[in-house]
């Protein structure tokens, strides 16, 4: 099974990707996570991609696909995977096309997390996220603050904010969504794998119901 999230900066992919991980066990991949450990790894890489993330911009296609296409080599994804971040470009979907029609693969749904426009910069700027690499639950400081201020309800450690989260990194990362990923969502359009939905403020009753249409959608099909 082959499920793509698709949506705009902390549009709620990550959650989503979450819950329907569990589901049919298959595990979640962020192209964000992946960059962000080749950073924290300090490796060359590392260091190329952040050039490009600290400015709010998209990595170049040629080191994404290589990163991506290294990592669904890896078993753990042979019986499945969502991708969460990847494509962010038509033509990174355009390469993953063809990576899968290699593998005999085909994508099963492609999830577009809509947000209106006047929350995506809301919800990216009062996003916290945990700093324990094993929980990673997210926050938001407004529509979903944590019981305590500044601490992970579910393990207690401390909640940051990604740099590239702030304001004026934000702006930047969400006119490179509209200018880049909002036509993935139409080149899938074509392909009829589109399931389109939209996310609003009530994000974590949404969330559990998005999960849920998109579980019973796939167990039907
Ligand atoms: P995310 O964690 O998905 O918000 O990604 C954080 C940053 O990583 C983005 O703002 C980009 O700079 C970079 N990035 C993640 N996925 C991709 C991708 N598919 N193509 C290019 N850049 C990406």
């Amino acid at each position: 099974m082959v499920i793509i999230m698709l949506g705009a900066p902390a549009s709620g992919k990550g959650s989503v990707a979450e819950i329907l991980s569990k589901e049919f066990n298959i595990p979640a991949i962020s192209s964000g996570d992946i960059f962000r450990k080749y950073i924290s790894e300090g490796t060359e890489i590392g260091q190329r991609a952040n050039s490009y993330m600290t400015k709010g911009q998209l990595v170049p296609d040629d080191l994404t696909v290589e990163l991506i296409t290294s990592r669904l080599k890896e078993d753990d994804v042979q019986n499945g995977l969502i991708l969460d971040g990847f494509p962010r470009t038509v033509n990174q979907a355009k390469v993953l096309d063809e990576m899968l029609t290699k593998e005999g693969k085909k994508i099963d749904i492609v999830v577009n997390l809509e947000t209106p426009e006047e929350e995506i910069l809301e919800r990216i700027t009062n996003r916290m996220i945990c700093t324990n690499s094993d929980c990673k639950a997210v926050y938001n400081t407004v529509l979903h603050p944590s019981k305590v201020e500044g601490i992970c309800d579910k393990c207690g450690s401390p909640l940051y904010q990604r740099d590239d989260d702030k304001l004026e990194k934000a702006k930047n990362r969400l006119e490179v969504y509209h200018r880049e990923t909002a036509p993935v969502a139409d080149y899938y359009k074509e392909t009829g794998a589109l399931y389109s939905t939209v996310l609003s403020k009530s994000v974590n009753r949404m969330k559990d119901e998005v999960a849920r249409d998109v579980i019973n959608y796939l167990k039907n099909k």
